[in-house]
């Protein structure tokens, strides 16, 4: 039996992804020129949302959304501990401070019952939050409409971190138009559902936060003249109005990114057909399976069960360590944020989100890609229900 190690997540890449990056070299431009356009439009137009914003990562989308947002100094963010660092680190880049809402234990997404509680007491407080980054874990849109609702009660602003969940859906239509949201973000690491090697972008149906999105990721320079201020004579004049950064995306991963968005459809297929055999193959066994609400269509980037600790001995250190030791490279998705050390020194502590932490305690994700052989998930599943029928 093959006995090579099987990551939970990674990229497929095919020959026409290879020549695309290939015909790039080749051509005039290496970094941000036409392909990164075409990039952008492949976005915009799957996602049916008008603007697009190609940067160099998700966590530089992040930044340039809060900024665009107006998100400063003074200023509140709020986000779910059950996530990546980057969704709460992009408010203190902006000199704002993070607090977090917990989750639902049923999606293990922010619980839109815990927002609105929240919300309550904020406003008593003058605490409201400026912006509001829901993220739509393992691929499964959060409550977007209820979200929404909220957002204009409280006024905050709502950037989607949709880093897990591009080629998912919302009520039928597709994660990324922004219908409930001000702004969207998305990944494209090598583990998540299409990528770029390194990439980001953000999505907008706002001309005006489009404008600002583009001259935040090339250093707050632009070249309109109807922006600049007193002499703008000559073709080579452009103006530095704010500061920016240098977040932008290459033509290489851009033309990595288009091509790949040829595949997504199939790509998102091929994870639900992997999620069905897990569905089939591992119930009846003490784990929780992952739920779906009715109104998601997941994008599957992450594949979680949590081990049943009422109805096995086997705890979920034992579980991780057994199937790392078979070459089976599970992981666990997330360390809640407030309780990183950098976060603790900020006044979290254990106890404050405890849907989260429970969570936490028994989550594992399961190897998870579209790339992944029948064979390889046949040696997940047998792996589990051996460790876990003893
Ligand atoms: C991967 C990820 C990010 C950061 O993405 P990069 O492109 O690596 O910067 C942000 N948020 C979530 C939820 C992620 O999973």
């Amino acid at each position: 039996m093959d006995d090579t190690f099987i990551p939970y997540g990674r990229q497929s890449i095919s020959e026409a992804d290879i020549q695309a990056v290939v015909d790039i070299l080749r051509s005039d431009f290496l970094t941000q020129g036409p392909a990164v356009e075409h990039f952008e439009r492949s976005i915009s137009d799957y996602c049916g949302v008008t603007y697009a914003v190609a940067v160099n990562s998700a966590t530089s989308a992040l930044h340039i959304a809060c900024l665009a947002a107006g998100l400063g100094s003074g200023d509140i963010l709020w986000t779910s501990p059950n996530t990546f660092v980057a969704s709460a680190n992009c408010g203190l880049y902006c000199g704002a401070s993070v607090d977090f809402v917990d989750i639902d234990p049923n999606t293990y997404n922010m619980s839109t019952t815990a927002l609105e509680t929240k919300l309550i007491k904020a406003r008593l407080a003058g605490k409201l939050p400026k912006v509001l980054i829901p993220v739509h874990f393992a691929g499964q849109s959060c409550d977007m409409a209820r979200i929404a609702e909220l957002g204009r009660e409280y006024g905050f602003t709502v950037i989607e971190d949709a880093s897990h969940s591009i080629g998912g859906k919302y009520l039928v239509e597709p994660i990324g138009n922004c219908r409930y949201s001000d702004m969207t973000v998305f990944s494209f690491h090598p583990v998540k559902i299409v990528t770029t090697g390194e990439g980001g972008m953000v999505v907008t149906n706002s001309k005006d936060l489009h404008e600002e999105l583009v001259r935040l990721r090339s250093h707050g320079i632009t070249r309109d003249p109807a922006l600049m201020e007193g002499d703008n004579n000559g073709a080579w004049v452009y103006q530095q109005v704010e500061l920016g950064f240098n977040y932008r995306m290459t033509d290489l991963q851009a033309a990595l990114g288009t091509s790949q968005m040829n595949r997504l459809d199939d790509f998102v297929a091929r994870r639900h057909d992997v999620a069905e055999s897990y569905n089939q193959q591992l119930s009846g066994l003490p784990l929780i399976l992952p739920r779906q609400n009715t109104y998601a269509y997941s994008a599957f980037h992450l594949y979680v069960v949590r081990i049943d600790t009422a109805k096995t001995g086997i705890t979920r250190r034992q579980f991780f360590d057994a199937m790392r030791n078979a070459k089976i490279g599970v992981n666990v998705h997330y360390i809640p944020v407030h309780t990183q050390p950098f976060y603790r020194k900020m006044g979290f502590s254990e106890g404050m989100f405890p849907e989260a932490e429970s969570y936490y305690e028994d989550a594992i994700s399961l190897p998870m890609f579209a790339s992944m052989t029948e064979q390889q998930q046949e040696r997940v599943i047998k792996t589990v229900r051996s460790l876990l029928t003893k």
